[in-house]
C-alpha cells in the first residue's frame, strides 16, 4: 500500500512543473508578490533547455545554440535584470556540398549564387524563378512558399534538404510558416535576426534561473516528475503552473501529439578556431548534421588554446527523448486544439511554456507569455 505524501507541509501556495523560463518566471513573480512556490523539474538542472555549463572556459548550450533576440522592450529590459548580454550578433553561413554562402538570404547570399550585384538583378531571377515554378493561389506548404519568396535554386540548395533532415517530413507536408522565421532581404546584411536586441548572456543562461529562483519563498526539487504523483500534487496544491507536455498532462486521451528531437555530438579540439564563425548550416540532404556550433565564437572567452565543436543530429521523438520541436502541422494542430480546450476548463492549473502551448516559440515569446500569465494570476 502507498503511504500518503504531505508535500504542501509548507502551505505553498503554488507547484510549479518545470524550471524553463515560463515556470521560472511565474516562481520569481509569485515570490515577489509574497506567494510561495515548490518548482520540480524531472531533469537534475534548472532552466530546461536553456541550461549551460562551462568547460575549457567556454559556455556550451547543453540543448543547441541559443541566441536571445527579440523586439520586444518589455521582455528585454526583464531579462537584463538578471543578465548583461554581449554584443553577439548572429551570422550564420551554410555549406552546401562544399560551397560556402551567407545566411539568412540576403545581398551576398545571391551574389554567392549567381554573381548578381544589385538588388534589381537579384529580384529579377527570384521572380524568373518563381514563375517558372507555377505555384497556383496562395502558398500551401514550406516549399510553395520558400519557392514564392527566394526562387526554385536557393531553395534547392539552401532550404530543401536542411528542411526535410531537420523535421523528418517532406517540405511539402509541412507549414509555411516555418520558413518566413527567416529574414529575406535585398541588402549586404547578415544578421540571422530582424529584431532590434541581441545577445548571449555574458555568463551563460544557467546563472539566468539561478538568480530567478534564488528566493526564501522558491523551493526546488530536482529529479522530480510530475506524473509519478500526479493525483497526489493535485490534491494537496492550491494551484498548479504545468509547462510540460501538453498532451502527456491529458494522459493522451485524444492522442499523442508529434515532436521533432535533436541529439548532439561534440568534440573537444586543440585549437582557438576551428571553423571560423559559430554556426555553420550544413544544407544538403545528405550529411547527417544540420547544423555544427563552435561555441568559443559565441562569447570569445575560452581561456586556453581549446575549442568545443558541436554537431547537431535532428531525429524523430519518443519518450525516451528531450520534445525540442512542437510538429504544427494539420493533424497535429488539430489535435492541440482539443487539448487546449481541455486545458481551458481546468480551473487551478495554468498551462504554458513551448511544450504547454505547443508552440513553435522563440525565447523572447516565451518570457512574454509568463509575464503575460503572472499579470492575468494576480489581477484575477
Ligand atoms: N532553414 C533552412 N535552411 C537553413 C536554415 C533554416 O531551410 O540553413 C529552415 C528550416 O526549415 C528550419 C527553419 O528554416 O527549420 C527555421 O530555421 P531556424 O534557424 O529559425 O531554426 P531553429 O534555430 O529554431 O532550429
Amino acid at each position: 500500500m502507498r503511504l500518503t505524501v504531505y508535500y504542501n507541509t509548507k502551505n505553498y501556495d503554488y507547484l510549479i512543473v518545470g524550471t524553463g523560463p515560463f515556470g521560472a518566471i511565474f516562481a520569481h513573480e509569485a515570490a515577489q508578490r509574497g506567494k510561495r512556490s515548490l518548482i520540480i523539474d524531472r531533469r537534475s538542472h534548472v532552466g530546461g533547455n536553456l541550461y549551460t555549463h562551462k568547460a575549457h572556459g567556454i559556455t556550451v548550450h547543453d540543448y543547441g545554440a541559443h541566441i536571445f533576440h527579440t523586439d520586444n522592450k518589455q521582455v528585454w529590459d526583464y531579462l537584463n535584470q538578471f543578465t548583461a548580454f554581449n554584443q553577439y550578433i548572429n551570422q550564420v553561413m551554410a555549406n552546401y556540398k562544399g560551397d560556402l554562402y551567407n545566411l539568412p538570404f540576403n545581398m551576398n547570399t545571391f551574389y554567392q549564387m549567381w554573381g548578381v550585384k544589385t538588388p534589381a538583378e537579384a529580384q529579377d531571377r527570384i521572380n524568373k524563378q518563381r514563375q517558372a515554378a507555377t505555384i497556383k493561389g496562395s502558398p500551401k506548404n514550406l516549399e510553395e512558399q520558400a519557392i514564392y519568396l527566394i526562387g526554385t535554386e536557393i531553395y534547392d540548395k539552401l532550404i530543401k534538404g536542411y528542411t526535410e533532415k531537420q523535421w523528418g517530413r517532406k517540405a511539402t507536408d509541412l507549414p509555411s510558416f516555418i520558413i518566413r522565421r527567416l529574414p529575406i532581404r535585398f541588402t549586404f546584411d547578415n544578421n540571422y535576426f530582424n529584431h532590434r536586441y541581441q545577445g548571449v548572456p555574458v555568463d551563460g543562461y544557467t546563472a539566468i534561473f539561478n538568480k530567478l529562483l534564488d528566493h526564501e519563498l522558491i523551493d526546488i526539487q530536482l529529479n522530480t516528475d510530475f506524473f509519478t504523483d500526479k493525483t497526489t500534487y493535485l490534491s494537496e496544491f492550491p494551484r498548479l503552473v504545468y509547462t510540460g507536455m501538453i498532451d502527456q498532462y491529458f494522459d493522451y486521451k485524444f492522442g499523442e501529439l508529434a515532436y521533432r528531437s535533436v541529439r548532439f555530438e561534440s568534440e573537444v579540439l586543440p585549437t582557438d578556431n576551428a571553423q571560423g564563425n559559430a554556426i555553420i548550416n550544413y544544407t544538403d540532404i545528405e550529411t547527417p548534421y544540420t547544423r555544427s556550433i563552435e561555441w568559443r565564437h559565441f562569447d570569445q572567452k575560452g581561456d586556453s588554446d581549446m575549442s568545443i565543436l558541436t554537431h547537431e543530429y535532428p531525429q524523430e521523438w519518443d519518450c525516451s527523448k528531450e520534445a525540442y520541436y512542437p510538429i504544427n502541422d494539420q493533424k497535429n494542430s488539430a489535435l492541440f486544439k482539443k487539448y487546449r480546450k481541455e486545458a481551458n476548463k481546468l480551473d487551478k492549473v495554468i498551462i504554458g511554456g513551448r511544450l504547454g502551448n505547443y508552440q513553435y516559440y522563440d525565447m523572447d515569446q516565451v518570457i512574454h507569455a509568463a509575464l503575460v500569465a503572472v499579470d492575468k494570476e494576480f489581477n484575477r
